[in-house]
């Protein structure tokens, strides 16, 4: 049996391989994006038990029905981003805190929002212990955005609704940048890129993916 010491050197090269095999060969060059999946220890934000399979193609349970996501949804969504660092940015669905973690090391300013109680203080006293005490996090539903931090040049939700909740739109700034799943069935969704800019608001729709339900008054 191989003890805790050097299982690390183990992880270590799984995060090496996950970006090369998932992230970089699936055309995703945001140096900044590389960088903070490079160096965050993901196999931190799951159970003890499912380290070994952190860095894993797939997306893994954190509890309560939902997940961490797979690791190229966080780097696609995190480049589909467009940011810059010190820019403000809302994470709506906080969960394991990973995609919270990898925005603070691109050097947004990273407001998050999470609804389950359980989940939003075990990751805020994670992310503590990480040391990221600038990631603002706030226990709500995040479907009405977090309007006294409002606005954000960048809103990601990593939850999937009906609709696109209109507080989101109206707490992007302009010009800003809002990616958010939206479908009418649940677990299927198309990755909406929703950009205002001089008072105008245009969508694209970026194909099919997979996330667990946005839940709140302007979700499911
Ligand atoms: N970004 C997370 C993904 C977690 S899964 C990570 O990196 O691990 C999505 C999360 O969205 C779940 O934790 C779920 O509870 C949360 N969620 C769903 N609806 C929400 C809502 N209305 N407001 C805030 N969080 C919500």
């Amino acid at each position: 049996m191989p003890s805790f010491k050097n299982q690390q050197p183990d992880l270590k090269r799984n995060r090496m391989r996950m970006l090369s095999e998932q992230i970089m060969a699936r055309g995703i060059s945001n140096s900044a994006v590389l960088a903070a999946m490079g160096k965050i220890k993901r196999h931190l934000f799951v159970e003890e038990a499912m380290q070994a399979e952190a860095y894993g193609d797939f997306p893994l349970p954190i509890g309560f029905g939902q997940t961490i996501s797979q690791p190229y949804v966080v780097a696609l969504m995190s480049e589909l981003l467009e940011a810059e660092p010190g820019m403000k940015v809302l994470e709506i669905g906080t969960g394991s805190g990973y995609q919270a973690a990898v925005l603070a090391e691109m050097g947004l300013d990273v407001h998050s929002v999470e609804r389950i109680k359980e989940l939003h203080f075990r990751t805020a006293s994670l992310l503590r212990r990480l040391g990221y005490y600038r990631i603002g996090l706030k226990l709500d539903d995040g479907t009405l955005g977090w309007p006294e931090e409002a606005p954000f040049e960048r809103i990601i939700v990593t939850a999937g609704g009906p609709e696109i909740p209109r507080p989101l739109v109206e707490q992007l700034a302009d010009p800003g940048i809002l990616l958010i799943p939206v479908g009418e069935k649940q677990r299927r969704q198309q990755l909406i890129r929703l950009e205002k800019q001089g008072g105008k608001v245009i969508e694209h729709n970026l194909g099919a993916v997979s996330f667990v339900n946005l839940v709140g008054n302007h979700g499911w």
